[in-house]
């Protein structure tokens, strides 16, 4: 095995599947079942669901709802896809935790590194939901720092796209992928893999990145079994 913690990001609208808002059965089911293949095979996995199939904090300016108060409210949202995948991990036969950046006692345990530590240590994949607890973050920067403070060895960003390219490749038919990349190059051509909060933490703190496809069932198996899958960011 290459790794042996993990976290691994899944965005909000990835849970959408085919609809145009909130969470596909489906869909649910299928990352299920990737996610048990790796707990199966004794990784330690540690999880940050967004929240964008739901509800974005940028989106609520527009409707009259002052940002932070948006914010807030994309939190919540991502707590609504945690527990939802902390359910449907559980009828899948796993054990889970729910940790939240925002105290919500009766549905789930604060965030407490240490215990967050010993849930993976006991085989229990742990979910973190509602962020980071403050707002103008974002869930690609809860799992950079939910990553570096459980000393995840990689963030696996699960997205529909399988890697970084020289364009966006759904607008430039000509873009090409990376298999690597440096932290260095990402950001000399302003290449989109994280918002910049997120991807400085994980270069200030040599904590690798891959992008790779969720979509694709045994992707995130066989990358943790060290198969070249997506595009790897180091700094190399
Ligand atoms: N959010 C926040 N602080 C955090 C994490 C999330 O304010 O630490 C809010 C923010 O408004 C964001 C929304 O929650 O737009 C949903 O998260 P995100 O957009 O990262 O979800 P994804 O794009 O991955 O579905």
């Amino acid at each position: 095995m290459k790794y042996k913690r993990i976290l691994l990001k899944l965005s909000g609208e990835a849970l959408m599947g085919d609809k145009n808002y909130g969470i596909d059965p489906t869909r649910l089911q299928q990352y299920t079942q990737e996610i048990k293949k790796v707990h199966d095979m004794g990784v330690e996995v540690a999880i940050v669901i967004g929240g964008g199939n739901i509800f974005r904090g940028v989106q609520a300016e527009k409707s009259g709802i002052d940002r932070v108060q948006g914010d807030y409210m994309g939190m919540l949202a991502t707590l609504i896809n945690a527990m939802a995948l902390q359910s449907a991990l559980e009828q899948g036969g796993m054990y889970t935790r729910l940790m939240s950046g925002i105290k919500i006692e009766s549905v789930c345990e604060p965030f407490i590194r240490r215990r967050a530590i010993r849930h993976l240590e006991k085989g229990r994949i742990v979910i973190f939901g509602a962020g980071i607890g403050n707002p103008y973050f974002t869930t690609d920067s809860t799992a950079a720092l939910r990553a570096i403070e459980v000393e995840a060895d990689i963030v696996l960003k699960g997205t529909r796209v399988d890697g970084v390219y020289t364009a966006d490749p759904e607008k430039d038919p000509t873009a090409t992928k990376y298999k690597t990349i440096s932290f260095q190059e990402v950001y000399e051509k302003n290449l989109n893999v994280m918002d910049m909060t997120a991807f400085t933490l994980c270069q200030e703190n040599n904590l690798p990145i891959v992008v790779f496809d969720m979509n694709v069932a045994g992707n995130l198996s066989e990358l943790v079994k060290g198969e070249e899958i997506g595009t790897l960011i180091n700094s190399f």
